[in-house]
């Protein structure tokens, strides 16, 4: 059984005591709502390290004002039933007062560049409280490990970039996404669609599959890869926010034709729910030990 820790002092004198027996310490940040996602992230932190603490707490700073904190799926006991079946050393429970004490603190981390893009332009404050909560996440538990999941591809590389650029002293180690068998790539906001959005929202993964056979095919015009992804989300009536090919390191868009690998992102609106997915064309030219950093 683990500990439960509701204070940043009772998190951080847990984790210090760990770390003076000589423990390494891995930490995997999650808003709760588990699903097998998640529990993937807990079992790669390990394989990597002694002591796995997982941080569950919805954080009111990524959300927008008009997005749906307040609806986001809470399911505290359920989540520590998951818990229970995995060697998991500690849980890091704080409210948002113990996280943001007197209101949302004014303090913020930003990563201009890698933010504004992708789902940044919808959600132009959306990883600024992302990095802001990680980087407090890593100053209380002082994780020598930190696992995220490729799902949120954006968020993985701007967490990268704020470790490497404040010196941070942990390894950030990306898991590739879960999927449900047919294919959809599992969210806890998957719990907001019907039966029947549920099977409409397989056209996502449907639409990454459909690229990489074209690409695999020989395949390097940007548009016409895009262009597949739009005929069959749009063949299975979803509207999308975005449909980006970019360089999977910098973000930024890829050139008419591809000339290295390739990540394609997107973010749909199915019902009420917006979902994002994503996949990289030519991974296997992506370096992926300067991905994973050291591996540690
Ligand atoms: P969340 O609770 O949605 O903030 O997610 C917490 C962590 O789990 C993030 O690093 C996500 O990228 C990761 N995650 C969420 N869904 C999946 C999935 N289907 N596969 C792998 N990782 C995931």
């Amino acid at each position: 059984m683990f500990e439960i820790l509701r204070t940043i002092d009772a998190m951080r004198d847990w984790a210090k005591t760990e770390r003076q027996t000589g423990l390494r310490l891995g930490l995997v940040p999650t808003m709760g709502a588990l699903h097998r996602g998640h529990l993937a992230l807990v079992e790669e932190a390990q394989r990597r390290v002694n002591r796995v603490v997982v941080s569950i707490f919805v954080n009111p700073l990524q959300f927008g004002p008009a997005e749906d904190l307040a609806q986001y799926p809470r399911n505290l006991e359920d989540d520590l039933r998951q818990l229970q079946g995995l060697n998991v050393a500690a849980v890091f429970l704080p409210d948002s007062d113990e996280m943001y004490p007197g209101g949302l603190g004014v303090t913020r981390v930003t990563i201009p560049g890698l933010s504004e893009v992708l789902c940044g332009v919808t959600r132009p404050t959306h990883f600024n409280g992302v990095a802001t909560v990680v980087a407090k996440l890593f100053h209380i538990v002082e994780p020598n490990v930190a696992v995220f999941g490729e799902k949120d591809w954006q968020q993985l590389v701007i967490i990268r970039r704020m470790v490497y650029d404040l010196n941070f002293r942990v390894s950030i180690v990306g898991v590739p996404t879960v999927r449900a068998e047919n294919g959809l790539a599992l969210s806890s906001r998957n719990r907001y669609l019907t039966q029947e959005e549920l099977k409409k929202a397989t056209a996502l993964y449907h639409s990454l599959q459909e690229a990489r056979q074209l690409y695999r095919q020989g395949e390097r015009r940007r548009d016409a890869l895009r262009r597949v992804v739009v005929d069959v989300l749009t063949n299975a009536g979803l509207s999308y926010e975005y449909i980006e090919l970019v360089n999977p390191l910098t973000l930024q868009p890829s050139p008419e034709y591809l000339q290295g690998p390739t990540l394609v992102a997107l973010a749909v609106h199915v019902g009420s729910a917006r979902l994002i997915d994503n996949a990289i064309l030519g991974r296997e030219q992506l370096d992926e030990a300067a991905l994973h950093g050291n591996g540690d």
